[in-house]
């Protein structure tokens, strides 16, 4: 048997990655024939590969490193409760220190009275959680036939059958399909589909899509709306203003339940704790994930407020992942929070990194190549094309530019995502002015290089 360690040539951990190791959203014949990158490391904001290249981590992994690689605090944590308590469950009438001080903490920082905490492992299983609350809450209200949740194109809620159900990636729908009883409305993104409307028009006019989706689908059919307040993997799309006020009054006239999904918006990630507090939104739910643990240990939960909990208390709910609220993954994220709380993790983003990335952001506007920058907190967008006074699309397929763009910033060592035409950022919530302007640097050449390449 081969022992594989971090010393092996590139080459031949690349071979045996093609050869066992399927990837997630990728096509794996074509990616085990160009070998992908070996990351060996991190520190800070930065990635270490098998060449010892060092990358500057543009989307702080998957958007969830909040406080950044490396942090030896979690690693002792994390030893110290697999040696106290590895794992135990809390399904029949136990329970264990690490997740009762986590979902305590979890009710403390959420808004309003969001005081009930329900744990999974990852924010699509959150999300698969969501669904059965939500259709439970009104079965046991006596109203099963309320079992419709209204979401959004090109949103991104999860992997799993329910979550990629409730998202609206139509790529994902067609592979494997979507379960019943999810309608989906259109999105908030002027940019690429606001046409003659100003953005405040545009804004008002989607938002009222939701309330024309209950009118038709029937009142007493809606059980809840869920999104997420910017919308990450769609392309960090910021709703204009007039958006989430109106989507707010509507929830509100209708009585359906609101879900937020904070798995990237919250835990610092737009300024504030939560993305709903940024966008002033007051949901019943939220979903949260990535952030809480900063991504070293797999952990989810949805976060559900005090009539919701009640009404869902009334009756068994059959329902549970066997690390629902883990031990280790608990106490981890619990240290994480408190570094996020003490280093003033959140303050350093409001008062700092976010202005400072903004402004960088917005000057990236007098590139020939960007027509649109949009940024809340920690994460940015720009939007890719030919004529910025048009908005108009590249002849190439859509995502051709923007491809060629991430592949010339990976290889420049900085590490951003595209979607179809849009880049995205999202780095460590601790990235400091001067690696900011270190990442500026490889950003700009990267833009260059590409717009050089499409001419
Ligand atoms: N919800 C949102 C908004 C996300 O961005 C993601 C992941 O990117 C998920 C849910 C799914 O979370 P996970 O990958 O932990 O299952």
């Amino acid at each position: 048997m081969v022992t594989i360690t971090n010393h092996m040539p590139t080459a031949e951990l690349q071979a045996l990655d093609a050869a066992h190791h399927m990837h997630p959203f990728s096509a794996n014949t074509e990616l085990g024939r160009e070998g992908v990158r070996v990351i060996t490391r991190a520190k800070g904001v930065w990635l270490t590969d098998s060449e010892g290249e060092e990358i500057l981590d543009g989307m702080a992994g998957l958007w969830c490193v909040n406080i950044g690689y490396g942090r030896e605090e979690l690693a002792e944590v994390a030893a110290r409760q697999m040696r106290e308590l590895p794992y135990y469950n809390t399904f029949f009438k136990t329970t264990h220190v690490p997740v009762i001080a986590l979902a305590q903490k979890l009710a403390e920082l959420a808004p309003g009275d969001l005081n009930h905490v329900f744990f999974s492992s990852g924010g699509s299983d959150a999300n698969d959680t969501n669904i059965r609350l939500v259709r439970t809450y009104w079965q046991n209200k006596g109203q099963p036939d309320r079992n419709v949740i209204i979401s959004r194109k090109n949103a991104y809620h999860g992997s799993s059958v329910g979550s990629s159900s409730l998202g609206g990636m139509a790529g994902m729908h067609a592979q494997g399909g979507i379960i019943p009883n999810i309608h989906h409305i259109n999105q908030p993104n002027w940019w690429a589909e606001g046409g003659d409307m100003t953005p405040a028009e545009f804004g008002l006019a989607r938002a009222r899509e939701l309330e024309e989706a209950i009118l038709e689908l029937g009142q007493d059919r809606v059980a809840a709306f869920i999104a997420e307040p910017v919308q990450g993997a769609g392309g960090v799309i910021v709703a204009p203003d007039t958006y989430w006020p109106e989507i707010q009054r509507i929830c509100d006239k209708f009585g359906i339940l609101l879900i937020a999904d904070e798995v990237i918006c919250g835990f610092g990630r737009t300024g504030n704790w939560f993305g709903s507090q940024t966008l002033g939104i007051r949901p019943h739910i939220m979903t949260v994930a990535k952030g809480m643990s900063s991504g070293y240990v797999p952990i989810g939960a949805s976060i559900i407020c005090d009539e919701v909990a009640e009404v869902i208390g009334m009756e068994e709910f059959n329902h549970g992942y066997t690390y629902s609220g883990h031990p280790v993954a608990a106490a981890v994220a619990l240290e994480n929070l408190r570094i996020l709380e003490e280093e003033k993790i959140i303050d350093h983003v409001r008062d700092v990194a976010a202005p400072y990335l903004k402004q960088k952001w917005e000057s990236l506007l007098v590139h020939p190549l960007v027509g649109e920058a949009k940024i809340v907190g920690m994460m940015g967008s720009i939007a890719l094309t030919p004529d910025k006074g048009t908005r108009a699309k590249f002849a190439a397929e859509a995502g051709t530019v923007g491809y060629i763009c991430r592949e010339r910033c990976f290889k420049n060592n900085v590490i951003m995502r595209h979607v179809g035409d849009r880049m995205i950022i999202s780095p460590p919530l601790v990235i400091t002015p001067a690696e900011i302007d270190e990442m500026f640097v490889r950003i700009h050449k990267s833009l260059d290089e590409a717009h050089a390449e499409i001419l």
